[in-house]
């Protein structure tokens, strides 16, 4: 008999691991699923300013401080891809490990990155969408990062502290960044805002060499060259496996489930980044983790 959790949570980030903290404080039995690595997006923050109680903590470590107290409090959390939901009730979650039933299940697989879709972007060296994880590899070098929102502004900044000079690539001419970033950004010696730039191609072998780049107002076309470019443009809806469910979806494929995180599939909640919300922030994937949760054991 495949084993029986009140409460399947899929994914283990902030909305995912919150969930799994209340739902265990209420008494059910929890089972959470993560296919890649815990604390989802966070774990690889360099610094987080912006949740209250810590005036700065690394993404790492908080990463770990949610997994800990999840785990403490009696959650199972398991290193395991979920392939399939079939609703009923109890509902069936397949992974590629085996299978479980659940009472409910809470959606919180939160995004995946997106890409440039370069050519050589899967295979040339160079190519990094972590800076915390291979800045260190390129210190004392040219690097750039593409993106203008705040995870790119972050990561330029903590590559600022590493690098020779950091050009940071932005298509548009405004920054969708946290102000507060792009102003200390701006006050940074080797680090260099171009706005309004795309990059058009990547260059060398093996190894990136530099990135041919235009400018969207005027046309031209430039070289940079560049050991390293960190790619931080923003992530899509990991919602595949909800929509196999029936879980509608707004038009940018995010679950269509209200502030009550609860979806049109009896038993099946939304909760964190995957959820079509006006405001994607660490504490408002924390705050839907307690919503669902809750909401999951009211319903079962
Ligand atoms: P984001 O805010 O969605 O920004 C993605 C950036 O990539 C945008 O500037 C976008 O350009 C650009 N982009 C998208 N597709 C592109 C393409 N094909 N080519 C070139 N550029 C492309 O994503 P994020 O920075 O990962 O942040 C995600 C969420 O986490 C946001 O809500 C953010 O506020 C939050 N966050 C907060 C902090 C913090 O410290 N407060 C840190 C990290 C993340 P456009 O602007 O032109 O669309």
């Amino acid at each position: 008999m495949e084993p029986y959790f009140d409460i399947v949570i899929v994914g283990g980030g902030p909305a995912g691991l919150t969930a799994a903290i209340y739902a265990r404080r209420a008494g059910r039995s929890v089972l959470l699923l993560e296919k890649e690595g815990f604390g989802g997006q966070i774990a690889s923050a360099p610094k987080v300013e912006n949740f209250p109680g810590f005036s700065a903590i690394s993404g790492a470590e908080l990463a770990d401080r949610l997994f800990s107290q999840a785990e403490a409090l009696g959650a199972r959390l398991e290193l395991e891809e979920v392939l399939e939901i079939r609703d009923g009730a109890p509902k069936r979650v397949v992974t590629d490990y085996g299978a479980y039933l659940a009472g409910a299940v809470i959606l919180a697989a939160g995004m995946r990155r997106r890409t440039l879709g370069l050519p050589g972007e899967d295979h040339l060296a160079g190519i990094s969408f972590c800076a915390v994880c291979d800045g260190a590899f390129y210190a004392g070098q040219d690097v750039a990062v593409a993106g203008g929102g705040s995870a790119a502004l972050q990561d330029a900044l903590y590559l600022a502290d590493l690098c020779r000079h950091v050009t940071v690539l932005h298509r548009r001419a405004d920054f969708r960044a946290d102000p507060i970033l792009v102003e200390e950004a701006r006050g940074r010696a080797n680090l260099t805002l171009l706005p309004s730039t795309v990059v058009e191609a990547l260059e060398g072998e093996d190894h990136l060499t530099g990135l041919t780049l235009r400018d969207t107002a005027a046309g031209d076309v430039s070289h940079l060259p560049v050991s390293a470019l960190f790619e931080a443009v923003g992530h899509l809806p990991e919602s595949g496996l909800a929509r196999a469910l029936g879980v509608p979806v707004d038009e940018a494929g995010f679950l269509a489930a209200g502030e009550d995180c609860v979806t049109p599939v009896p038993g099946i909640f939304a909760a964190g980044d995957v959820r079509a919300k006006a405001v994607r922030q660490l504490t408002t994937a924390c705050a839907d983790g307690a919503v669902a949760a809750l909401a999951a054991c009211a319903y079962n």
